[in-house]
């Protein structure tokens, strides 16, 4: 059972090492951003309810959001363990987390910090909006996402520093060198990937 969280701004290429990080450890990567883009691709009544928030980069519901990751949590393939990648993002969000994870009597293992400068962060996420054409990636937004980011999600890495299991991790780097540094922090933690262990 291998229960991680990844957290960093946007454009600290999180959600590219949650993947890889998840699939080295045989476990879904579970991406709220991802969940919402998908559900206002396909038009469904909660992409609707989320679409224009998402494209203002403000934070959907915390009463929303975390019920649709408890929802998620609750099928097969998280039975097993999972990767939490942009959930949760706010201190009330962990409350919700908590509460759910301690009702299957289960709690995080390790929050990867996965820390880049400010600079590099906009600069990757201009780059990727080139690449993607991502509407929720202009210069406005991101400014927005990134303030929220240093307002609101910074500080949930404070409560679990003081539960002690939080990785901090340089992102800067190429791709293979910041999934090597977060294997081997989280190989000192005493999660070994299936194949390694
Ligand atoms: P991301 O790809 O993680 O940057 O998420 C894209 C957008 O989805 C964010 O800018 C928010 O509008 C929304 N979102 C993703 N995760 C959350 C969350 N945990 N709480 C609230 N809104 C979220």
């Amino acid at each position: 059972m291998t229960r991680l969280l990844i957290v960093g701004p946007q454009g600290s290429g999180k959600g590219t090492q949650g993947v890889r990080i998840a699939e080295a450890f045989g476990i879904p990567a579970i991406s709220t951003g991802d969940v919402f883009r998908a559900a206002v691709a396909a038009g469904s009544d909660l992409g609707n309810q989320v679409k224009a928030i998402i494209e203002a980069g403000d934070l959907v519901s915390d009463e929303l959001t975390s019920a649709v990751v408890r929802d998620r949590l609750a099928q097969a393939d998280a039975e097993g363990g999972f990767l939490l990648d942009g959930y949760p993002r706010n201190v009330a969000q962990v409350a919700h987390l908590d509460e759910y994870l301690e009702g299957r009597d289960e709690s995080l293992d390790v929050v990867i910090e996965l820390s880049v400068p400010r600079d590099e962060s906009i600069a990757r996420i201009a780059l990727r909006a080139k690449e993607q054409g991502r509407t929720d990636d202009t210069e406005e937004v991101i400014a927005n996402r990134l303030g929220i980011y240093e307002r609101e999600t910074a500080p949930i890495l404070d409560v679990y520093r003081t539960r002690g299991i939080v990785a901090p991790i340089d992102g800067v780097g190429t791709l293979d060198e910041i999934t090597a540094r977060i294997l081997a922090a989280l190989e000192a933690r005493g999660l070994a990937r299936p194949e390694a262990a």
